[in-house]
């Protein structure tokens, strides 16, 4: 009974934030220690005997026992397939292997996948799950601050290919999300803050009472209190609902696309560093919201105060809010090169993402190379 009463006051601290597409819906579960009831809630949904658990192998040593032993609660069985870590998994290669272990092991259109890990394990299953057998159910269980607050909501997968990151991939939504804020625990904290990031980032995007909690509470998430982890989690998620509902596929010049502020000079800063832990993807971004911040105040669009903000929380948090302050010297006319080669390039033209001031941004097409450069120059190229 103690341990049924444990249990139920752990649920009872479980956040659901149901996410309502035109198609389909399905609830992102939040919380600390609620990996212990992702079987219970598996089977509460769908009625399956068995599941692939598809993990990276940090991930898998750390966090697999909870969730197989809540699996074993419920009476489903499971397999295992264990990927390596790192971005360069989500590769054809990969793809292959696990599809073709999906396969060799009898997975049928009803056994759902599990992705245990951060943005790569979920964008690689997923998208194996989108593809295996036309399509099979899919859960996520994201473990990374990133993976919990962005990759895990909205249905995009997908692998890199040789020509750049996530060119192969589909639109496909999960069954549910299982965001336990007590695996963050074992999160590296510069993971923790490049996810981090991307909550400010939606903050900066429209709204500015998220951004203001950011400024008030932000060092509590560092700090990896799970009451806050919870609430912020919980809001990003809100939020990336909130713009994937009225643009699902990203066809609209004022939805999606907003989720990509300070993302085009943030992946060409990626692209320049080397995709090899120099620069993570949510510091790339801090620093990107950054540079379109200061850009933006000097083509008169953003009051000063506001960008000044903006740089201060993110170097509160000891995020990169500038090119001086990077321990590599880049050159403007390189960075350049990678800007012209970004996916929101429509007619010749980068496809920016501007702002009026915190949480009031726009798309553009008018930014200049000239301005660019400049920008470049100023900050430290
Ligand atoms: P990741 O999946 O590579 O994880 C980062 C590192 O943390 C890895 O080494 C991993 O093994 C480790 N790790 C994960 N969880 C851990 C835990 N609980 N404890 C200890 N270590 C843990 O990186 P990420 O930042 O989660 O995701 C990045 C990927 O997400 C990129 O490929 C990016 O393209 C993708 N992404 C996708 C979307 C989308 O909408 N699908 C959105 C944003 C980013
Ligand atoms: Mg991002």
């Amino acid at each position: 009974l103690t341990q049924i009463l444990f249990l139920l006051d752990k649920v009872n601290q479980m956040h659901i934030l149901p996410i309502k597409l035109s198609n389909t819906s399905y609830n992102v579960h939040i919380g600390s220690h609620i990996l212990q009831q992702a079987g219970p809630l598996i089977s509460s949904l769908l009625s399956v005997k068995k599941v692939f658990i598809i993990a990276d192998e940090n991930v898998a040593a750390l966090h697999l026992n909870t969730l197989t032993d809540s699996l074993n609660l419920a009476q489903i069985s499971y397999e295992t397939i264990l990927i390596p870590p790192g971005e360069n998994t989500k590769s054809i290669h990969n793809y292959e292997i696990v599809t073709n272990q999906l396969l060799e092991r009898g997975i049928e259109r009803k056994t759902p996948i599990i992705a245990l890990g951060g943005g790569v394990t979920g964008d690689l299953s997923g998208f194996a799950a989108a593809t295996t057998l036309r399509g099979v159910p899919f859960i996520q269980i994201p473990t990374t601050l990133l993976s919990q607050v962005d990759s895990s909501v909205g249905g995009k997968t997908g692998i890199n290919t040789p020509t750049g990151k996530n060119l192969i991939g589909a639109f496909y939504q999960p069954e549910i999300v299982i965001a336990d804020t007590h695996t963050l625990d074992t999160l590296p904290i510069r993971e923790l803050k490049a996810g981090y990031a991307e909550i400010v980032k939606a903050g900066l995007i429209d709204d500015v009472e998220l951004f203001e909690w950011c400024e008030k509470y932000g060092q509590y998430i560092i700090q990896k209190d799970q009451k806050y982890l919870t609430t912020a989690i919980e809001k990003a998620c809100a939020f990336k609902a909130r713009i994937i509902k009225n643009d699902e596929y990203e066809q609209n010049s004022k939805g999606r696309n907003l989720l990509n502020l300070g993302h085009s000079l943030g992946h060409t800063l990626e692209a320049e560093l080397g995709y090899d832990g120099r620069m993570l993807h949510g510091e790339a971004v801090a620093l990107g919201c950054c540079l379109i911040f200061k850009l933006c105040t000097k083509m008169g669009l953003c009051p000063e105060s506001d960008t000044h903000r903006v740089i201060q929380h993110f170097s509160a948090i000891g995020l990169p809010t500038s090119i001086k302050g990077l321990p590599t010297k880049l050159s403007a006319s390189n960075l350049l090169t990678h800007l012209k080669h970004d996916k929101k390039v429509k007619d010749g033209k980068i496809l920016f993402i501007l702002v009026n001031g915190i949480g009031k941004t726009f798309t553009s097409q008018e930014v200049t190379e000239n301005d660019l450069y400049q920008l470049l120059i100023d900050d430290g190229c």
